[in-house]
């Protein structure tokens, strides 16, 4: 059986990619490897739209932004985090951990946070250290705008603008310089189409001031430290060697598409499942839809555990379920990375044909005919 993955990470890895990855491991001190991540922190800068430092961490996602807590902050510290979702709840848990005063902006589920919730903490705790925005909430299928809220946050405060945009960049536009972001994180099993292990983080050069003055304990994931390494296109530890030979790849199939038109790959793709969901009955979870991942109803009558089983079991195909509240209630389609347009064709008739076995009432076709129509729309 072929098996086909449409989850929010991992998500599908490029043949090219794995075939990089499968050659005889090289060493990380010698000037192979050097060569190879000096392209890569470059297309990294690409990536993120920033001429500022993109540092590669051997860690996943969660990592990543753990790395940006105990670097740039102290004890005490006052940090905004949006919660909208399974993500947005961790970058509440995490920095309490670390002695921090977390003021949490509640969202609900598949919305985003707005203007007024932001402004309204900042004006509350004008000490503010950072602002934790969430930018594609991979659990609920919502996008935040993150080019009005760093505008915001830049505007009436003097706090950092932090991003998860772990499954944001490489899928919806991201501007770091132009948008005014400080932190933004992403990870290699997401957008970057390579397995899971390693996180890059973006920082401004606030964020890098904020260093010098952070208290919190920190060893192995030391930003400072790692900057330093990066300025000769170096780590300051055993990097996840492969993990890095992929990105190179990765990055470099970006760069031939552009990353524009990856925006709009993306986009359009996002709309066609999006088209074919509809015209199969189905309702849409989220009200603010990200490029990404998309998130559904389970019709009533349907049993998820039914339908994910026919799914799996008959047709290859790996969907996400819906998490805490949901679980049960919703499915979780993922379009990010490398996708084209003939997957979500396969992935709507997959759809079509589980639905029916699964006893839901619809004229068969219906939704593949309304992907189509939405691939074909100008
Ligand atoms: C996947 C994901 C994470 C967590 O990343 P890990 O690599 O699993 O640690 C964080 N935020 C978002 C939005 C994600 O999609």
């Amino acid at each position: 059986m072929k098996k086909r993955l449409f989850t929010p990470g991992p998500t599908p890895i490029p043949e090219t990619v794995m075939l990089k990855m499968a050659e005889p491991i090289i060493h990380h001190r010698n000037p192979e490897f050097n060569e190879i991540l000096t392209r890569v922190n470059k297309n990294l800068q690409y990536l993120f739209q920033t001429e500022q430092p993109v540092l590669t961490l051997t860690c996943s996602g969660t990592g990543g932004v753990e790395a940006t807590f105990v670097s740039l902050f102290s004890p005490g510290d006052t940090i905004i985090a949006a919660n909208g979702g399974k993500f947005g709840e961790r970058w509440v848990k995490m920095p309490k951990v670390y002695g921090m005063n977390v003021v949490e902006i509640k969202v609900e589920w598949g919305k985003a946070p707005t203007e007024e919730q932001v402004l309204a903490a900042l004006k509350a705790n004008p000490d503010t250290k950072a602002v934790y925005l969430v930018h594609s909430e991979t659990s609920t299928g919502a996008a935040t705008d993150v080019k009005s809220l760093a505008k915001l946050i830049r505007e009436n405060s003097n706090a950092l603008v932090c991003v998860d945009g772990i499954t944001a960049v490489g899928a919806h536009e991201v501007r770091f310089d132009e948008w005014g972001i400080d932190v933004c994180v992403t990870g290699s099993q997401k957008g970057l189409m390579i397995p899971p292990g390693l996180a890059f983080v973006a920082v401004s050069k606030r964020a890098v001031e904020a260093m010098n003055s952070s208290k919190l304990p920190k060893f192995y994931f030391d930003l400072k430290k790692a900057l330093k390494s990066y300025a000769d296109n170096d780590t300051p530890w055993t990097p996840a060697v492969s993990l890095v030979v992929g990105v190179d790849a990765a990055l470099q199939k970006i760069r031939e598409e552009g990353i524009e038109n990856v925006w709009a790959r993306h986009r359009r793709l996002a709309n066609a499942i999006r088209a074919g969901v509809v015209g199969a009955g189905l309702k849409l979870f989220s009200e603010f839809p990200s490029f990404a991942v998309t998130p559904v109803w389970v019709p009533e009558g349907v049993e998820w555990k039914q339908f994910n089983k026919i799914l799996k079991g008959k047709y290859g195909i790996t969907i996400a379920g819906g998490q805490d509240d949901f679980t049960g209630k919703i499915f979780r389609i993922s379009h990010l990375g490398y996708y084209d347009e003939l997957d979500m064709i396969t992935m709507i008739g997959a759809l079509e044909m589980t639905l029916k076995e699964c006893g839901h009432v619809f004229e068969m076709g219906s939704g593949v005919k309304a992907t189509l129509n939405a691939l074909m729309a100008k």
